[in-house]
């Protein structure tokens, strides 16, 4: 077998497995077949010990397992650890730094070769390889295990965690896994698992007491499937070759229930629900299948998963209605969106947590302005492990916590009581002034439009809506809203700030945001179809939401249109045409309107070079930061693997913004900010420093921010821009701002790195 298909194979088997000590005892066993060695063992980083642990072996003493440990910087071992890179010697004794183990029986070996484990650039131990004759491993052999050790150090991480988390019944340790900050705050709960569709290997493990009643959701399921093939042979069995139409019977006997049928009614009886039971049979069976070399029982395995994904589909209809949500409940999910979150009533809903996703994630914005904690981007997090389990959400530091200890309840429970307290303080600027030491006054707007519920705080000193995202009404539905239909939620949202404007943005779709109805499939969709360009593309949605935009504002007056995602000056001047086409459409038909301002979003550095013929053609500018943050640094906001390069602190994004807020003011357009840099208390410092008088954020990050812009001057916040711009990296000038607001014990405002 070539080393590729080696590699794979192992990978796929450890991937199967939960616990952690099956997962390294199959590593060690399968490497040390593959390179025909004597030795292969896997020694992990105890962080709170400081220590490496022998925890599997193939080759050396059993006995020594769990039991061997070696200081840090000790070793062999230790050295491939502190140096992250491998270590390949012909004879390991006479390395100044070998240490001999007695309970190892190790003294026989001469060849050595270790390579680290690294995950997300972290060392979670060394992988070693002996031989008894002195020799180097070769190129090859070297690549391959730093190649394997890549592939399973993300396996290992999970495997930890999901170990930890099995365990967990009955004993007293406590599972962490982090991820990233999506939505401050702490929420204590019971997990509640989304499933998405009919996919094997996302089904949560729960457990029903109503045994009798699954075994009879299954059974009808499972009769259902008979008839669907039995029908299917009717329809085909005659016309096909002898035989593929053998296969329809292969498919009835194994649902019989002397076979796979059987088999999830017995698991059933042990009180699983049906699906957990039935993706727990076929995924053991596809598994086993996958084990073979013979290509036609290979085949097998894809009968199997078909059969699974036809049973899964018919028990799915009936599963959809029952769906109870505890009364604190936390969503977990592979990849929870800003639609889901929706599904979920907002009584119950107390926190969430998505292996997928990052701190800009749309998922993220809605939590935040929901004041939902929200964990992110938890790439280790075994979901299917979790469902009913009781989890602290750490909304500040990224971590989700299972079964955690009572001293760690308490000191959660504490965390939450003074956020209380924090809350109350901010309530006292509530109502005053946006205005700065000395005198600057800042226009302070709201994004809306993530929300259903339109309880939205009303301070009396927000001046109107700086982003109203209409995205959500039709992600909510599954059509197209019509005109009539969306005439009357945009009238609501005016009607709800008149006299003061709204800044409604056309439909912003593509990226992360998807439409069920309209599905867009692209390699790279943040560099895709996306906002004004679907828009441009389809001039029939475009303009009909144009018109309910101009309909809706008939009498108010307050209505104000702005463009996602401009790129290039035509686009301006083709979406201006179209505004005004419909405008003179509207006002024929006899509605009493008057034209509103457009302005252009500020969010794809090639409108940054262009801003001086943008801001010509449009009445204002609104710059939004967090996709200009992304295409800057061409990070993709929704990506956890790359999320800590994702700064909109990095100096050249700062650099953007000066460009922007000069040259709109050269012109004498007017600009805000949108994206959520506006909501971060020092980043809306750093902006109104620049020049930018208006900032638009969601409500739950409002006071906060006029809070700390009311303890500061308009000469103080211009004197730590200034030493801002002169810094070089993202990390350093947030380092400064932290001390810089720690000295002036404005601390705890400043958003996560
Ligand atoms: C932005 O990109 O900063 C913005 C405000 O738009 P959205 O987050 O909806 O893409
Ligand atoms: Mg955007």
């Amino acid at each position: 077998m070539d080393m590729l298909e080696t590699l794979k194979k192992i990978t796929q088997e450890v991937n199967a497995v939960s616990d952690l000590a099956t997962a390294l005892s199959i590593i060690v066993k399968r490497v040390k077949s593959a390179m025909v060695t004597h030795v292969a063992s896997v020694y992990l980083l105890d962080q709170q010990q400081n220590c490496y642990r022998l925890m599997a072996t193939e080759g050396l003493n059993q006995a020594a397992v769990g039991k061997v440990t070696l200081e840090y910087a000790q070793g062999l071992v230790g050295q491939v650890g502190l140096r992250e890179e491998p270590i390949n010697l012909e004879n390991a004794a006479d390395h100044p730094s070998y240490r001999y183990f007695e309970e190892t029986g190790e003294e026989r070996y001469h060849a050595f070769l270790g390579v680290p484990i690294m995950h997300r650039r972290k060392l979670l131990g060394v992988l070693v390889v002996q031989q008894e004759e002195s020799r180097c491993f070769d190129q090859s052999e070297e690549a391959f295990l730093v190649t394997l050790s890549a592939q399973l150090a993300g396996v290992i991480a999970h495997a930890e965690v999901t170990g930890l988390i099995t365990q967990l019944s009955g004993s007293q340790k406590v599972a962490k896994c982090s991820g990233i900050p999506g939505s401050a705050g702490i929420a204590i709960g019971v997990a509640v698992v989304h499933s998405p569709g009919v996919d094997l290997s996302a089904i949560p493990k729960r457990m029903v007491e109503a045994i009798e009643e699954e075994e009879m959701r299954f059974l009808a399921a499972l009769q259902m499937v008979r008839d669907d093939i039995a029908q299917a042979e009717r329809n085909f069995g005659q016309s096909l070759p002898k035989e593929e139409g053998a296969l329809f019977d292969v498919y009835l006997r194994m649902l019989d229930q002397h076979a796979l049928g059987g088999e999830i009614v017995l698991k059933i009886r042990e009180g699983y629900w049906a699906q957990s039971a039935l993706a727990e049979i076929i995924n053991t069976h596809i598994h086993n299948f996958n084990l073979l070399d013979d290509p036609y029982l290979k085949e097998r395995a894809m009968d199997v998963k078909e059969l699974g994904i036809r049973l899964l589909t018919k028990l799915g209809v009936s599963s959809q209605i029952e769906r109870k949500y505890p009364e604190r409940t936390i969503l977990v999910g592979e990849e929870v969106t800003a639609a889901l979150l929706m599904e979920v009533p907002r009584e119950c809903l107390v926190g969430v947590v998505s292996v997928r996703g990052s701190a800009n994630s749309h998922l993220a914005i809605v939590a935040r302005s929901m004041g939902i904690p929200t964990v992110v981007g938890a790439l280790d997090l075994p979901v299917l492990q979790l469902e009913g389990r009781e989890l602290i959400v750490d909304g500040y530091r990224g971590e989700i916590i299972s079964n955690p200890n009572r001293e760690m309840r308490q000191q959660y429970e504490q965390m939450v009581l003074r956020d209380q307290s924090l809350q109350a303080e901010l309530q006292q600027v509530r109502d005053q002034e946006a205005v700065m030491l000395g005198g600057h006054k800042i226009g302070l707007w709201l994004n809306t439009g993530l929300v259903t519920d339109a309880s939205l705080l009303l301070d009396q000193s927000v001046e109107g809506v700086g982003l109203y995202r209409t995205e959500m009404a039709f992600m909510l539905r599954d059509r197209f809203p019509s005109e009539k239909e969306q005439e009357v939620i945009y009238r609501r949202q005016l009607e709800a700030f008149a006299p003061r404007p709204v800044n409604m943005r056309t439909l912003d779709i593509g990226g992360d945001k998807v439409l069920s109805y309209f599905p867009i499939y692209e390699e790279n969709p943040f560099l895709g179809w996306r906002g004004i360009r679907v828009t441009l593309d389809h001039p029939e949605i475009f303009m009909v939401q144009i018109r309910a935009m101009l309909k809706a504002s008939v009498g108010l007056n307050n209505l104000r249109i702005m463009l996602p995602m401009i790129s290039t000056v035509f686009e301006v001047e083709e979406a201006l045409r179209l505004i005004h086409r419909s405008f003179v459409e509207v006002s024929e038909e006899g509605f009493d309107i008057v034209m509103p301002s457009v302005g252009a979003m500020i969010e794809v550095p090639a409108a940054v070079y262009q801003i001086l013929e943008i801001a010509t053609r449009v009445d204002f500018i609104s710059v939004g930061t967090n996709d200009l943050t992304q295409y800057m640094l061409a990070v993709d906001r929704n990506n956890p693997r790359v999320a800590n390069l994702y700064h909109s602190y990095h100096p050249a994004v700062l650099k953007a913004l000066q460009i922007i807020i000069n040259a709109a003011r050269a012109v004498g357009k007017p600009s805000s900010v949108c994206g959520e840099m506006a909501g971060d208390p020092v980043g809306a410092l750093l902006l109104v420093a620049m020049g930018y008088d208006a900032l638009s954020m969601s409500a739950a990050h409002l006071l906060k921010v006029k809070w700390l812009l009311r303890k500061i001057s308009f000469a103080q916040a211009q004197s730590i821009l200034r030493e801002v711009l002169a810094m070089d990296n993202a990390q350093v000038i947030h380092s400064h701002l932290e001390l810089l607001l720690a000295k002036q014990g404005l601390d705890g405002l400043l958003g996560p790195m």
